[in-house]
């Protein structure tokens, strides 16, 4: 029988099955607390010495283990390659900020989007993670600061495309904001997408006050569509419809990711396409230099482009910044650093 995963799993839902085993009802926020500060069933010591047992023999209280941790010597970012019961490999990246951690969680083994520029897709998507899966890599990230502090906020910018695995990243989202476990200020939280304009609409619906993130890339479709395959699917019209109702619903601030590849999409008409194209818009910028990824034949652009990039869209007066580069040493970009442990590479 399959082992079920109880970090896939609310309260009230541990609750139903602890009352099948004759459980009370109190016991199912003391299991639910103890797994999400990663403590191993046979140490769960409120939990009396049979139910743990029982739980050992049927059930997973931490999915995957943290296979291996690089910090960079540059700065204080450290990436974690992850091991998910099935042997699969993930990874994540944790950043220290002024306002504390953050930590880049994955939301798929691999990517099926196809961008041209990331590392992540060249294996194509090999499954979707469970929403226990992506909050057991915010578990292990704390167990790894011990008591140097605690993830105080989340990117779902990893490996794989949150609205292809929609119903798993809502849950995730809910469980780490629960009181009960994490805790965690859906505030402090974003989440990014290529733009799946279906999940965008969806996401907006839902009553969470995540930011959005929308990876563009390109102020036009014919562009777009030469680095984003998924461009073609969703055209930029009913895109920037999506997110202006996100927009509105939500009241927040949408934050556009724009890598600048060499030769390609940063010129200053592109900057002045661009400021156009979000003009009026409540949002901000976020310029990234490209992560150069051996297998992608893309560059960076020259820092002196970024620069004047930067400066044009705020000369139109659109919100911008450039994205500090954190672990440039350690494999930062997505995908990167599986890829490199990947029994095929070695
Ligand atoms: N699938 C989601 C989330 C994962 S990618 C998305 O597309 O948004 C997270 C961010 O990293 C995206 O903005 C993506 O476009 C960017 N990214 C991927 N590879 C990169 C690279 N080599 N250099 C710079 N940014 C990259």
């Amino acid at each position: 029988m399959e082992r079920r995963i109880l970090l896939d799993l609310f309260p009230e839902e541990l609750g139903a099955w602890l009352a099948d085993q004759g459980q009370p009802a109190y016991r199912a926020q003391q299991l639910f607390a103890w797994l999400h500060r990663g403590t191993p069933f046979a140490q769960m010591h409120t939990l009396p010495q049979a139910l743990r047992q029982t739980l050992a023999e049927s059930c997973v209280d931490l999915p995957m283990s943290l296979r291996q941790a690089f910090p960079s010597q540059k700065d204080d970012t450290v990436k974690f390659l992850y091991a998910l019961d099935d042997q699969n490999l993930v990874e994540g990246v944790l950043m220290r900020y002024h306002y504390g951690h953050s930590l880049c969680v994955s939301t798929q083994v691999g990517c099926k989007m196809g961008c041209a520029f990331c590392a992540s897709t060249l294996e194509g998507c090999v499954r979707s993670l469970s929403a226990g899966e992506m909050v057991a890599q915010v578990v292990l990230a704390n167990r790894y600061l011990g008591q140097r502090g605690r993830v105080g906020h989340v990117v779902l910018m990893g490996s794989g495309e949150p609205m292809d695995n929609y119903d798993a990243c809502v849950r995730f989202l809910r469980l780490i904001n629960h009181p009960q476990g994490l805790n965690l200020s859906l505030r402090n939280v974003s989440l990014s997408t290529c733009g799946l304009t279906d999940g965008i609409r969806r996401l907006a619906q839902e009553g969470l006050p995540v930011t959005l993130s929308v990876s563009l890339h390109a102020p036009n479709d014919a562009l777009r569509q030469r680095i984003m395959p998924v461009a073609k699917a969703y055209p930029m019209a009913s895109l920037m419809e999506a997110v202006r109702d996100y927009v509105r619903r939500t009241g927040r601030r949408v934050v556009f990711e724009y890598a600048l590849i060499d030769g390609l999409n940063c010129e200053l008409s592109h900057a002045r396409e661009l400021a156009a194209l979000l003009r009026s818009l409540q949002c901000h910028v976020n310029l990234i230099p490209l992560n150069h990824v051996s297998e992608r034949d893309l560059r960076p652009a020259p820092p002196q482009k970024i620069r004047a990039f930067l400066e044009e869209l705020q000369r139109l007066r659109i919100s911008a910044t450039v994205r500090r580069e954190m672990g440039a040493d350690i494999g930062g970009a997505c995908g990167q650093l599986r890829r490199s442990h990947l029994p095929t590479q070695s």
